[in-house]
């Protein structure tokens, strides 16, 4: 980095891997292997690349940052099966990318992701149906809590509702702040979300459901009924009744529901409205 005269980017959350004993564990556990093509989602100088390159049939590596790309020659001068692509990931068309460069593949994700996009990118790998295996990704630790977080329990949100509709999610180990250069304030874990073949059944209207989620979760310390009523707009007695027709108790919070109650309550309020 002295070298090429680089200086880490705080707004593109650049902190480097320096631990050595990380990556590798991500590119074993990421499905970085023989039959798959790799997708990275910010490869800094290429620490994480060098290991899933050495594993996976190929390496796909989108990287925004183009101070970056003389760095990554060097680097990764001596893989064949390695392509660097000079973008912001959220304006790659994944789909396209799979279909041109992972021909007979099976397809996983794998990044250290910077921290400013962590669910807008995962929530973009997991709503278009990509064909992805798995995604495992290092975010800051309570993230990862959030993200995996089990339906019907505290820590969940609107995300993990998404999430648990798309995929199961683990949290596979924990990455202390030192392991990083420079370190940042908080401690980080790696996640994986393995794909679901098929979403859950019931949901009639995607985009209502995931609305009423949102709904449900803008005020965590209100009901169900009287959150998704006030953020929604919708007539009390109307998300009362819904509730009801779907076997619900009046006083439920939203972090109590399974993905099976908030689906069922989803359909009944969307044939009352
Ligand atoms: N993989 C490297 C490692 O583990 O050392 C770097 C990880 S660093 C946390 C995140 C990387 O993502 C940086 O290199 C940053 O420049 C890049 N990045 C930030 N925003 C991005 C975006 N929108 N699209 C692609 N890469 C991005």
């Amino acid at each position: 980095m002295e070298k090429h005269g680089f200086t880490f980017s705080k707004a593109l959350g650049q902190n480097f891997l320096v631990n050595p004993s990380v990556c590798p564990r991500i590119a074993e556990l990421g499905n970085a292997a023989k039959g798959f093509g790799v997708i990275e989602i910010g490869t800094g100088i290429g620490v994480l690349t060098n290991e899933l390159a050495k594993r996976a049939d190929k390496v796909v590596a989108v990287e925004i940052d183009d101070r970056l790309i003389p760095v990554l020659e060097e680097t990764l001068a001596e893989y064949d099966n390695v392509k660097i692509i000079n973008a912001d990931i959220l304006k790659v068309d994944i789909r396209k990318l799979i279909e041109d460069e992972f021909q007979g593949l099976q397809v996983a994700v794998c990044a250290n992701l910077p921290y400013y996009i962590t669910s807008p990118v995962i929530m973009a790998l997991l709503e278009q149906r990509l064909p992805i295996k798995t995604i495992t990704v290092m975010v800051q630790k309570e993230a990862g809590t959030r993200l995996c977080a089990p339906m019907g329990t505290r820590e969940m949100g609107a995300v993990t509702v998404a999430i648990n509709y798309f995929a199961t999610a683990k949290v596979l180990f924990n990455v202390s702040r030192g392991s990083f250069m420079p370190a940042p304030n908080v401690d980080s874990c790696v996640v994986q979300f393995e794909l679901r073949d098929k979403t859950p059944e019931g949901v009639t209207d995607e985009a209502f459901f995931f609305r009423v989620a949102r709904g449900a979760f803008s005020q965590r310390r209100k009901t169900l009924c009287n959150s998704v009523s006030s953020s929604l707009g919708i007539e009390k007695s109307l998300v009362i009744q819904a509730a009801e027709n779907a076997g619900l108790e009046l006083s439920v919070r939203p972090e109590k529901l399974t993905m099976q109650q908030l689906i069922s309550f989803s359909e009944q309020l969307k044939k009352l409205i």
